[in-house]
């Protein structure tokens, strides 16, 4: 009969006023699981979008502010470039020996990699810098100074991409307002003298030094203390870290045959207490320790330094140690890769002295004091 059901002259139908606000409601109840679907349904296709790329979320941003002072002629300029870095945490099965590098502009260094992750080997090293106008890197990982400034090398492993560490580097130049800096830093450093040499019988002196090792022993009865200019020298090191920022203090320095006897027996005795039979003991205990008598530390010309574990490897300190060490006439004394000819494992916190002349040789050279002087 009426097939025009919508028409506008159709009456409408009386609705009262609660059954009005009740369809409201709904209407409004509608709408906002509708806009709830929505969020739910873009957070989930955002969080594919991670599981995609998980390397992201594992970095934290940090800022690094670097200032870079530029001299114009007469003008001088001063510009403040502030330059994002995204840091990892570093969680990497990569051991390097350590993590920081601080090089002039020019100037080229490598960090070593001491353990590849699991199933990793050499040739899965892939090298970045993270701003090539601060520091480049090769494929071998020889990072070298551009320019002044704050940047990070990327060690990754082409056989496992979730494996990667981060190495920070510093690139110095000559900075305009150092006046008084005006000729290199190493060439206006006083030269450091060579050991005295003693008169003494059952030293074994090689080229005027002194040789302390497994093989060769300093008598009982040798008791020289640590010596004056080791230890004027090693006071020099250590201001000159602080004006970095950075700690490096004896904790220790020269030890008596008796001092060595008793830090000998009492790791044998360690050893012993794990279950070691006496001749074991004594082969581990060698690896670290010195018998009494071949201990280095009898000579008066050596050093440990800050914390002596492996932990300490990774320190900055440890890194300008190695870096700088030469200048001041000491050597670091078991070098890493050289465990075979020293007998000792690596100790980056013992250092010895020798002059600045035999120092700076053996650094450039990279050589162990055994080596240099032809012997073992
Ligand atoms: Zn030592």
């Amino acid at each position: 009969m009426d097939n025009n059901r919508y028409s506008s002259n159709r009456p409408r139908r009386k609705v009262s006023r609660r059954t009005y606000r009740n369809r409201r409601l709904a209407a409004l109840a509608i709408i906002a699981f509708l806009i709830l679907l929505l969020i739910v349904l873009i957070a989930n296709a955002c969080a594919d979008d991670k599981d995609k790329k998980p390397k992201t979320d594992t970095k934290t941003a940090v800022t690094l502010t670097t200032t870079t002072t530029v001299t114009d002629s007469a003008i001088q300029t001063t510009t403040t470039t502030t330059v994002v870095a995204t840091v990892p945490k570093n969680e990497s099965d990569f051991k390097l020996d350590r993590q920081t590098i601080s090089i002039m502009v020019d100037e080229t260094d490598m960090p070593r990699v001491l353990e590849y992750p699991d199933g990793t080997v050499e040739a899965d090293e892939r090298w970045t810098s993270s701003d090539k106008t601060i520091a480049t890197v090769d494929s071998y990982g020889h990072i070298t100074g551009v320019s002044p400034g704050v940047c990070y090398v990327i060690l990754k492993s082409a056989a496992d991409v979730d494996q990667e560490v981060w190495i920070k580097v510093t690139v110095r130049g000559e900075s305009a307002d150092d006046d008084d800096d005006t000729t290199t830093p190493q060439s206006s450093r006083t030269e450091a003298p060579a050991p005295p040499v003693y008169d003494t019988e059952g030293l074994t002196y090689i080229d005027g030094i002194l040789l302390v090792n497994k093989e060769y022993s300093v008598p009982a009865t040798f008791e020289p203390k640590l010596e004056q200019i080791c230890y004027d020298q090693f006071n020099k090191l250590s201001t000159d870290a602080a004006k970095e920022n950075l700690s490096i203090y004896i904790s220790s320095g020269y030890r008596s045959y008796k001092d060595q006897e008793t830090i000998y027996n009492n790791y044998i005795e360690e050893e012993k207490k794990k279950g070691n039979s006496e001749a074991e003991a004594k082969k581990i205990v060698d690896t670290y320790s010195a018998r009494p008598g071949y201990s280095e530390h009898q000579s008066g010309l050596c050093i440990d330094v800050n914390s002596v574990d492996d932990s300490f490897g990774y320190t900055p300190e440890a890194a300008w140690l190695a870096e700088h060490a030469h200048e001041y006439g000491f050597i670091i004394r078991y070098p890493l890769g050289k465990e075979a000819i020293t007998g000792y494992q690596y100790e980056p916190w013992h250092i010895r002295y020798v002059g600045s002349k035999v120092a700076e040789k053996i650094y450039k050279k990279g050589l162990c004091l055994e080596e240099y002087l032809n012997v073992g």
